[in-house]
């Protein structure tokens, strides 16, 4: 049986038993205080109104029940009536509800449900019109993913494509050939274990070893690991150690952190230009800062560049082998372990990337690098 006539047939089944009760009780009641009544009036007229009292009761009983009579059907007719409009606001939203996720369901994420009044309905799409807009989000940024991995995947596969024709027709020499392609491969390689830990950090899917970290430790070993590089591309690189203190984190995922930040500090200061690394004690968190004189960054840039694949200079990005997802990468580590990284830049200035941590309250703890 349709909705519409369940609805109205057990509203119907309500306003029936209600007038049956009603005349019921109308017809145990009534009758005795109609009798109750009359016979005080036939006491007040005294003998002449005992003749009348069959006559007074009869008369009253019509009354009343000619007047049921007229009131019973309009009341009817007029609850019936409510009871239809009622099953019909109803069952339209519910018509509305099954077309929308009939809508959704084939892809359509623009549908959208109309949500006019205050009750539990117009909550309900309310609540519908909610979970289409976030699914069209992730269908757009899905979308958005696949075409910037292809768009990514091409330059590398186009410069492959050019060695191997290169070899091919004799014109490339091995050596050239063979670097070219292993620092393509590289790119690529980068490019795939970037995403997938880009992915499952979004998805919130890392494997967590969390421990008290000294954060000395966690300077030193970058400093030792990123000198090498920083004279290689005639940058100071200076490291202030603070006193001691602790954080609580992952010390691998951190590590990973801190080298994105020198990383593209060191990629994009020019020779000559400084990186200054420090950390300070910012209750609750521990901060460590990577400051560059580098080119710094405008303010549209600073609100962009923890996006996916967003890069200031695209070419010279992808020419000093990046990814265009560490940004992204270190905020979603530093936020799954309770910090986050921000960014302090001006356009010539150099740039000051800054990392939180929780603090531990250890005051000596466990170097785990
Ligand atoms: P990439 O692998 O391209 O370096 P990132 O996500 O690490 O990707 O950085 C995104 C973009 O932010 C970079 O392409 C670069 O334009 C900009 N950027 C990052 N760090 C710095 C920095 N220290 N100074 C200037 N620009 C930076």
């Amino acid at each position: 049986m349709k909705l519409f006539w369940r609805l109205f047939l057990s509203y119907a089944l309500v306003i029936v038993l209600t007038v049956v009760a009603l005349l019921l009780l109308t017809e145990v009641f009534a009758s005795s205080f109609i009798r109750h009544h009359v016979a005080q009036m036939v006491q007040v007229m005294g003998p002449d109104g005992r003749s009348l009292q069959g006559d007074l009761t009869q008369g009253m009983r019509t009354t009343l029940t000619g007047a049921l009579l007229i009131a019973a059907p309009l009341a009817l007719l007029v609850a019936f009536l409510a009871a239809s409009v009622a099953s019909g606001r109803v069952v339209r939203a519910v018509r509305q509800l099954s077309e929308g996720s009939r809508a959704v369901a084939s892809g359509e994420y623009r549908s959208r449900l109309p949500e006019q009044g205050q009750d539990e309905l117009t909550d309900l799409a309310r609540n519908f019109n909610r979970m289409a807009a976030s699914l069209a989000a992730v269908e757009a940024s899905r979308t958005e993913l696949i075409s910037t991995v292809a768009h990514e995947l091409r330059t590398p596969m186009t410069a492959l494509r050019g060695y191997a024709e290169g070899l091919n027709d004799g014109v490339l020499p091995q050596e050239t050939a063979a670097r070219g392609v292993l620092r393509e491969t590289q790119a690529m390689e980068r490019l795939v274990r970037d995403l997938s830990l880009v992915s499952r950090v979004e998805a919130g899917a890392v494997d967590l070893f969390l421990q008290d970290v000294d954060v000395q430790a966690l300077l030193l070993a970058a400093e030792e690991r990123f000198a090498p590089l920083a004279v290689s591309r005639d940058v100071r690189l200076d490291f202030r150690l603070a006193p001691k203190s602790c954080v609580y984190t992952d010390p691998e995922r951190a590590a990973q952190i801190l080298a994105n930040l020198l990383g593209n500090a060191l990629k994009y200061t020019p020779a000559g230009g400084q990186v200054h690394v420090w950390a300070e004690f910012r209750a609750p968190h521990v901060c460590i800062h990577v400051q560059d004189s580098g080119p710094g960054l405008t303010a549209e840039d600073q609100g962009r560049i923890f996006e996916r694949f967003y890069r200031v200079d695209p070419s010279r990005s992808r020419m000093a082998g990046g990814s265009g997802v560490g940004l992204t990468v270190a905020r979603g580590l530093a936020r799954v372990m309770g910090g986050d990284v921000t960014v302090r830049a001006e356009l010539g200035e150099g740039s000051t990337f800054s990392f939180t941590l929780p603090h531990s309250p250890v005051s000596s703890g466990e170097v785990a690098l």
